[in-house]
């Protein structure tokens, strides 16, 4: 397989599953980091901060640089800066998307924003939905960190930010912007502060549906792993296929 400079790595279902750690990703990513490659980690999960999860991987003796890691909510809230300068924004959402929205300084709204920021709460309440319904129908627009409809657990799929954002949308018939994976704005944030080639760029991840749709849509080379969500044979039918596939990670080494 060709060699790259940016190998940009989903988190969940293919560096851990839940709170365990996969052990394949674990010694390709401590193989990279000793050939000098540090790589990216790139996640539609809105709810944490780039610390939460630096000491997240740090647990599972990953020693990662902060700004390696990018989360939909910093795409989100870099999306806004750099698009809606000065325009107001009303976050429905955890402390990732909270300091993310803070970082990029941002001004943040209770009533009558410009911008309806919607990531996943685990405390929503009908009261909050139907006031974001409502700045929208008066005008707001309606930007998702991602679209993520149904997050695997345990104990089977739990409602992801994507069940809500719809819910929303099903109210205003305002058709939403979604910033995280399969749209390409995470990839396009890393390749343009770090200068990368898009041929110099690999995305790895387990779920055919955003890690690998994202990087054919972004023209990138992509690797399936089958330690997640989308089972390899579920992939092989798929007409657009990813550039590699492994069982694990192991088998690359
Ligand atoms: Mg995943």
């Amino acid at each position: 397989m060709k060699a790259y400079k940016a190998y940009c790595f989903d988190l969940d279902g293919t560096v851990y599953r839940g709170a365990a750690a996969i052990p394949e990703a674990v010694a390709f990513i401590h193989h990279l980091q000793a050939q000098g490659i540090e790589p990216f980690y790139v996640t539609n999960n809105a709810k944490y901060t780039q610390l939460d999860i630096q000491k997240k991987l740090a647990a599972m003796d990953l020693v990662v640089p902060e700004a390696r890691i990018m989360t939909s909510s910093i795409a989100t809230a870099k999306y806004i800066a750099k698009h809606y300068r000065g325009q107001s924004v009303k976050v429905l959402g955890q402390q990732g998307l909270q300091q993310a929205i803070a970082a990029e300084g941002i001004p943040v709204v209770t009533e009558n924003p410009d911008i309806v920021a919607q990531g996943l709460t685990m405390n929503i309440s009908y009261e909050a939905l139907e006031d974001v319904c409502y700045d929208i129908q008066h005008g707001a627009k309606h930007i998702a960190t991602n679209g993520d409809i149904k997050l695997p657990k345990e104990q089977g799929f739990a409602p992801g930010n994507g069940s809500f954002v719809q819910l929303v949308q099903n109210v205003t018939g305002v058709e939403p912007l979604y910033i995280g994976k399969p749209a390409p704005h995470m990839l396009e944030i890393i390749r343009d502060s770090f200068g990368f080639e898009k041929e110099d760029m690999l995305m790895i991840g387990d779920n055919y549906d955003t890690d690998i749709l994202v990087g054919i849509a972004y023209g990138i080379d992509t690797v399936h792993v089958d330690t997640g969500v989308t089972r390899q044979e579920t992939v092989k039918a798929k007409s657009a296929q990813p550039t590699y596939y492994v069982k694990t990670l192991a088998d690359w080494l």
